[in-house]
């Protein structure tokens, strides 16, 4: 199965948080938080049209250098979305340099950031290479309920936790998965290719089903067809969430559990163990086992523990033990 996005830890478990999704096709990728980049590779920074930021602590965040660097001599616009500040910290991140040799010739590299809650967006704002980062107010683009971006395919949604500061989880939702069926395909003397990444967006985006589609140079097939023999078949979209740094009380495991509801994969802090669960509480971080507990209370498909303190390196055993056990009343 060819999964719209693939996602991936930047880091390994006791390391800055942080998630990589990256598109299988069109050549784009978005990361759920910002901490130490140094992982990924230039080619895989420069796919990113989209961050989106849990909280501005230091361990999310410092990143934000590294795709500024990488980004400075693009036309390109790089979305950012995150809790009340984020664009305050964009700006005071862009302030931080001198910008004297940027002017209209320069680069069309533009930085969109919004600030959300769930009322809606805040503080939309607009800093462009070629007025030197200069900040421009701009329209916030509305958002519905806990959608921070709806695109075609798929949509972005948020829950507004709490860690002693607002922090956003992430849930990305695939609209309708698209399966293309080898048999039923070989049966109408079609093969796989990369024509079927364009049926599977088609059908997707719900287009007319007399579309047609260029299987091969002199055969053409509608989408109307593949979905009648059974060549394309549709279903759930695929539900992915990231959701760190929140500290283990009622209004955060209520929201939680809610937008990580069903999901097929659940990235989620995990980063004491249970006997320091005084500390954890005390740092606003969800312990091992409440972690686990979040994963089962959502009925998760496969739950990923990440962001462990490195207090425990050397016992990252106990911490999946606790996960995979222990659920917490
Ligand atoms: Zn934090
Ligand atoms: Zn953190």
């Amino acid at each position: 199965m060819t999964l719209l996005a693939q996602p991936r830890l930047v880091n390994d478990p006791f390391s800055d948080a942080g998630l990589l999704l990256d598109f299988r096709f069109g050549n784009r990728a978005m990361l759920f938080d910002i901490g130490d980049l140094s992982p990924l590779s230039p080619r895989e920074i420069l796919r990113v049209s989209h961050v989106f930021v849990s909280h501005m602590h230091m361990d999310h965040f410092a990143g934000f250098d590294r795709l500024l660097r990488l980004f400075l001599y693009r036309n390109r616009t790089v979305h950012f979305f995150g809790p009340p500040g984020l664009t305050a910290a964009v700006q005071a991140k862009l302030n931080a340099y001198t910008w004297n040799l940027l002017d209209e010739q320069s680069h069309d590299l533009m930085i969109a950031a919004c600030d959300w809650t769930p009322g809606g967006f805040h503080h939309c704002r607009l800093f462009r290479a070629r007025s030197g980062f200069a900040r421009e107010d701009t329209a916030s683009t509305s958002a519905e309920g806990n959608v921070l971006l709806d695109d075609p395919d798929f949509r972005v949604e948020a829950a507004m936790l709490d860690h002693g500061v607002p922090c956003l989880a992430f849930a990305f939702q695939e609209k309708i998965r698209v399966n293309v069926q080898k048999p039923q395909l070989e049966a109408l003397g079609l093969r796989v290719g990369p024509w079927l990444s364009e049926a599977k967006r088609a059908v997707r985006r719900g287009a007319d089903p007399k579309t047609t589609l260029a299987a091969t140079a002199d055969r053409h097939i509608s989408v109307g067809e593949l979905l009648g023999a059974g060549a394309l078949r549709t279903g759930p979209g695929q539900r992915i969430v990231y959701a760190t740094d929140l500290a283990f009380n009622e209004a955060n495991l209520a929201r939680v559990v809610a937008l990580a509801h069903g999901a097929n994969q659940l990235f989620i802090e995990a980063g004491f163990l249970q006997e320091d669960r005084e500390l954890a509480a005390a740092k606003r971080h969800l312990t091992a086992a409440e972690a686990g507990t979040i994963a089962r209370l959502a009925g998760v498909e496969h739950a990923v523990p990440m962001h462990f303190s490195p207090r425990y390196l050397g016992h990252e055993d106990k911490l999946r033990a606790e996960f995979m056990a222990n659920p917490v009343a």
